[in-house]
């Protein structure tokens, strides 16, 4: 019997798909990673990488019903590897929960009561709660005596003030509906923040940090002495920056115009702005990679979509800046802030009175560390900070359940 179990599997459980991550946090190894992929379909995926073994991918192509079926793949996968979801050493599974609402400001341990408000939280996270919600109650039933925890993607943009968290639409209306901002990839948020205070040689406490996470999704934030003070999502992942599918900001009558004038529903436009919009409603593709490849060759639609995700991403340093009044740094994580050394280069460029510059030579580097790409003279350090979720959220479980 192991006295202190230190591993945590950390669950991040979507509509159709689970990825899966076990850590020890003894030492913060990786002993396990994967992911299913296409729950309910005829051609689902499951791809396992037992990482403490040292073996080559794992990879089966068959009919997985639903996320039952799924964890139970998955656990299946981890027991060839000797890291059964039975083993006495696992201290607790950390979920990924998308929609924490006003009231979830930490992790927290999923009780009967915790789960009925993540439930209540479902009409304003109508894809994201519901599969968060299955995930959970099969993980319970898997391990009804291992503690299970909630870790919000909104719980660190909790700490922002009123003057950014509301609209300014009536307030009956608003707190009927629960419609403020809330704002999403906050576990990203909160572990990159900390990272470049670290890079700085500083306490979280001692630097104001400006952090654009780029991925796919993609948002902003103002991060004033370690607390969130301003993020660019709202109610949704759908406000703010430009992103791989979704149009971010716009003028809110754009949705009254296409409802009266082009007739479409709330689906369709709900589909449009998600799925149809960004990058890809802008040139057909919402991959950056493929993006410059077409820049390179010439193409004016991939350079028009670049330009403008570039000079959205600006306003919001300038906004940000000003939220904040001094900056200390910029960090630019997630698959393009981390990869996409052009994006870096044009969102910073022309920010020289700001203080704000790029070094050619460190920003052409590649590397997988956080990193400055701020010449040595710049007042403002912009640098790349790999994120990493599933660490943060075992971190977080870990540190709730072993307190
Ligand atoms: P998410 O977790 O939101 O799905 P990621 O953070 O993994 O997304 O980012 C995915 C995006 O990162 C891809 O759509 C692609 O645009 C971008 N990306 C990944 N690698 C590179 C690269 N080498 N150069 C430019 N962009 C990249």
């Amino acid at each position: 019997m192991t006295a202190n179990p230190t591993r945590v599997l950390v669950l991040n459980s979507g509509s159709s798909s689970v990825k899966y991550q076990l850590l020890d946090m003894a030492d913060g190894a990786r002993l396990a990673a994967g992911l299913v992929e296409r729950i309910g379909e005829e051609t689902s995926r499951l791809v396992h990488s037992p990482l403490a073994t040292g073996g080559g991918k794992r990879e089966q192509e068959a009919p997985i019903a639903d996320h039952e079926a799924a964890l139970q793949a998955v656990a299946a996968e981890l027991a060839a590897d000797g890291l059964g979801l039975d083993s006495p050493e696992l201290a607790a599974i950390g979920h990924r929960v998308v929609h924490g609402g006003q009231k979830f400001t930490a992790p927290t341990v999923i009780t009967d009561e915790v789960l009925a408000e993540i439930e209540r939280l479902v009409p304003v996270a109508p894809l994201h709660n519901p599969a968060n919600i299955t995930g959970i109650r099969t993980a319970q039933a898997l391990r009804p005596d291992l503690p299970q925890v909630a870790v919000f993607d909104t719980a660190f943009h909790t700490t922002m003030p009123e003057s950014a968290a509301r609209y300014a639409i009536d307030t009956a209306t608003a707190d009927a509906h629960m419609i403020r901002r809330y704002g999403f990839h906050g576990t990203s948020h909160a572990y990159v923040s900390r990272e470049t205070a670290k890079l700085l040689g500083k306490d979280p406490s001692e630097v104001n940090v400006i952090v654009l996470h780029l991925g796919n999704g993609a948002s902003a934030s103002a991060v004033e002495r370690g607390r969130c003070v301003d993020t660019s999502m709202g109610l949704t992942p759908l406000e703010g920056l430009v992103m791989g599918t979704r149009s971010g900001d716009l003028d809110p009558a754009v949705l009254l115009h296409l409802s009266r004038n082009a007739g479409m529903s709330t689906d369709e436009i709900d589909a449009l702005l998600n799925k149809k919009s960004g990058l890809i409603g802008l040139c057909g593709d919402n991959d950056m990679r493929e993006i410059r490849r077409r820049i390179d060759e010439g193409d004016a639609r991939a350079q028009l979509a670049f330009d403008i995700y570039v000079h959205r991403l600006k306003k919001y340093i300038g906004a940000y800046y000003a939220v904040l009044g001094t900056v200390d740094a910029v960090a630019f994580t997630a698959g393009v802030g981390e990869n996409a050394a052009p994006v870096r280069e044009a969102a910073v460029a022309g920010l020289e009175a700001l203080g704000l510059a790029v070094d050619a030579g460190l920003n052409a580097v590649r590397s997988g560390e956080p990193r400055l790409i701020s010449p040595e003279s710049a007042r403002v350090a912009v640098a790349v900070v790999p994120t990493d979720e599933e660490l943060e959220i075992a971190t977080q479980t870990y540190d709730l359940v072993s307190a």
